[in-house]
């Protein structure tokens, strides 16, 4: 049986640790991950701090019921651009769930305005409530 104070050199902090310092991963030769706990707790810290309120974040990606692949996909597909306005998506980003495409966020309330005239328009005239957005407005939202 081999020693259990095996050292290992962690790939990121270049430091020799006894490999209980290290999670295991099967994914590895010898069952353990490259970086040594704390490296990857850090990192993982770093991870979330840069990314809170960001586009990948986990729980923008929950709200939207999507998975990372599937934004990384689409947000590439897209060139990283809103699909409406082609401005750069980098820190706001909203997902239209019936279109599957991504958009800034005043594209979005665009579009929600938009649907929403619509619902007005096609309710039967018995339920139709007059919408209350000026015509000249109405005009413009239905056209873009
Ligand atoms: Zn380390
Ligand atoms: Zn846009």
């Amino acid at each position: 049986m081999e020693s259990n104070i095996q050292e290992k050199v962690c790939s990121r902090c270049q430091q020799p640790k006894p490999v209980g310092e290290f999670y295991k991963d099967s994914a590895h030769k010898d069952g353990r991950a490259s970086a040594c706990k704390l490296c990857v707790k850090g990192a993982a810290t770093d991870w979330q701090t840069a990314n809170r309120g960001k586009v990948q974040s986990n729980v923008w990606l929950r709200k939207n019921k999507i998975t990372r692949d599937e934004f990384t996909a689409l947000y590439e597909a897209q060139g990283r651009k809103c699909a409406d306005c082609r401005t750069p998506l980098s820190t706001k980003v909203e997902l239209d769930k019936k279109r599957r495409d991504l958009i800034c966020p005043s594209c979005d309330d665009r579009r929600k305005a938009k649907a929403s005239v619509e619902r007005q328009l096609n309710a039967p005239a018995r339920a139709r409530v007059l919408p209350t957005t000026p015509p000249s407005e109405l005009v413009a939202l239905l056209k873009s």
